[in-house]
């Protein structure tokens, strides 16, 4: 269950080259923002898999918390870290940018973003390493400092545009390797920062 209610999550599209290299796309010379509904976030342990989708993408990311606390700029300041999977149905998601229509439908059903538990973080946001192994074989890993956009970037263009809150999350975007869940897979994500916080995950989808 939702251990608390989260109202926003703020997502950026292809921060990583490698990433945006596989899906075939450009990379953004802004940072290419989209929302998942704050309901579709999930702390359980077991996943329900979307069933109008028949090509389940994991993109694992690390997902910053918005604090209460601004900067001298009045803009809210990060405290929290966590391990998530920004699920995408990629086969809807294709046919939406083909018609041009918004990547909702792709980006924010139900369970679309299993998130492990939050770690306190300084302001000054350090970097990660992190990964992701279904059943056991590694499929992403990736390295914070290949961003395209850097933490303190996507923090104020994300504060600037939109009504951000405390408590809401940022995803700060996949590196390469995504690839599909099928019902059954297991998966386990971890991160470690710079500073040493670490932070792991397990989850079974269904
Ligand atoms: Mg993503």
């Amino acid at each position: 269950m939702i251990q608390r209610i989260i109202r926003n999550i703020w997502a950026v599209g292809r921060n990583y080259q490698a990433h945006a290299n596989e899906m075939g796309q450009p990379v953004p010379s802004t940072p290419m923002i989209f929302l998942k509904a704050g309901s579709a976030a999930t702390m359980s342990p077991e996943v329900r898999l979307y069933q109008g989708s028949k090509d389940i993408h994991h993109e694992v990311e690390i997902v910053l918390r918005f604090g209460t606390k601004a900067d001298s700029n009045g803009r809210l300041e990060f405290d929290a870290a966590a391990i998530g999977l920004d699920l995408t149905a990629r086969d809807l998601q294709a046919e939406l940018k083909a018609k041009s229509h918004p990547w909702t439908l792709a980006k924010s059903f139900r369970d679309s973003l299993p998130v492990s538990a939050m770690v306190a973080i300084p302001p000054a946001v350090p970097h990660f390493k992190f990964e992701l192994s279904v059943n056991g074989e590694t499929r992403q890993r990736g390295d914070t400092r290949d961003m395209i956009f850097d933490f303190e970037t996507l923090r104020t263009y994300v504060f600037d545009n939109f009504p951000v809150e405390p408590g809401d999350l940022l995803l700060t975007g996949t590196p390469e390797g995504v690839a599909r869940l099928k019902t059954d897979d297991r998966a386990e994500a971890s991160f470690e920062s710079g500073l040493g916080h670490r932070v792991r995950a397990e989850w079974i989808f269904r």
